[in-house]
């Protein structure tokens, strides 16, 4: 059987992509990817003309025996996203569990992640991180998410987007407390590439400033908690703003 390569591409700048994605790309029978417009312009980048087939969250588990079969009658294939690495707040993983499960060969072709990307030039403590991915957009729901990250110690990670990314840093400027140091980045790799750093309310008075800031894809870290209290603390707590409601 052939193999499924699992290929990372850059997440704006085109002379990110590994000279081995190139050889790889170029080698296989087809490609899987996200969007297929999106993808031909990439491979019309690198000179590459290649079938491909549309993987999605919509269609993802209906694609997963073609690609199986595929792989069976010898092919090889590529797995690529939209932007880089497959599968990290992207398509992939059910196939990627599938083919494993049928003992079908997957191996990675690494390469530029946008959470590894941002950490590395942010300043702020990687000996230990959580990558969150995106919030919940409901309201109660992304509350709840921060309200159970809040006692964390390590460094938080989120994916946000232009539509939200205010109103996230305004809810993490409640939740995690006015003093919590943080980092955004904004449009890595890109024309537009820059960094915001400071304290949330900080952060959110230089977005503020111009509405430019505004525009783009958002990586935004925040500190670990460095005072947390003792589960103990937090149960009595909770259990006293319980009791608080019930009272009269
Ligand atoms: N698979 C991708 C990766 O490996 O990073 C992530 C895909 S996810 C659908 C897209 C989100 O990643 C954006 O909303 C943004 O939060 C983040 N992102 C992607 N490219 C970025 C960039 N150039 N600058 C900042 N954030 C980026």
């Amino acid at each position: 059987p052939g193999t499924l390569f699992v290929v990372a591409t850059p997440i704006g700048n085109l002379a990110d992509l590994s000279e081995r994605a190139r050889q790889v790309l170029a080698a296989v029978d087809l490609i899987a990817c996200e969007d297929t417009r999106h993808t031909q312009k990439l491979l019309q980048h690198l000179g590459l003309k290649k079938p491909l087939l549309s993987v999605h969250d919509h269609n993802e588990r209906d694609r997963i025996d073609q690609v199986a079969e595929q792989l069976q009658n010898g092919r090889t294939m590529a797995l690529v996203s939209d932007a880089g690495t497959p599968l990290i707040s992207d398509p992939g993983y059910p196939l990627v569990q599938a083919l494993r499960e049928k003992q079908l060969r997957v191996t990675p072709v690494p390469g530029v992640s946008a959470l590894i990307t941002a950490l590395s030039a942010a300043g702020l403590p990687t000996d230990r991180f959580a990558f969150e991915g995106f919030l919940p957009h409901k309201s109660g729901a992304k509350k709840e998410r921060l309200e159970g990250l809040q006692q964390d110690t390590a460094t938080l990670v989120f994916y946000e987007s232009k539509h939200r990314i205010l109103d996230t840093l305004q809810q993490m400027a409640e939740i995690f407390g006015e003093q919590r140091e943080a980092c955004v980045a904004r449009e890595l790799t890109k024309t537009f590439e820059s960094f915001y750093h400071g304290t949330l309310p900080q952060i959110i008075e230089q977005l503020n400033a111009n509405s430019d800031q505004q525009k783009g894809e958002f990586v935004v870290m925040v500190s670990g908690n460095k005072d947390p209290k003792s589960a103990a603390a937090v149960n009595s707590d909770k259990l006293f703003r319980l009791l608080l409601a019930e009272l009269p």
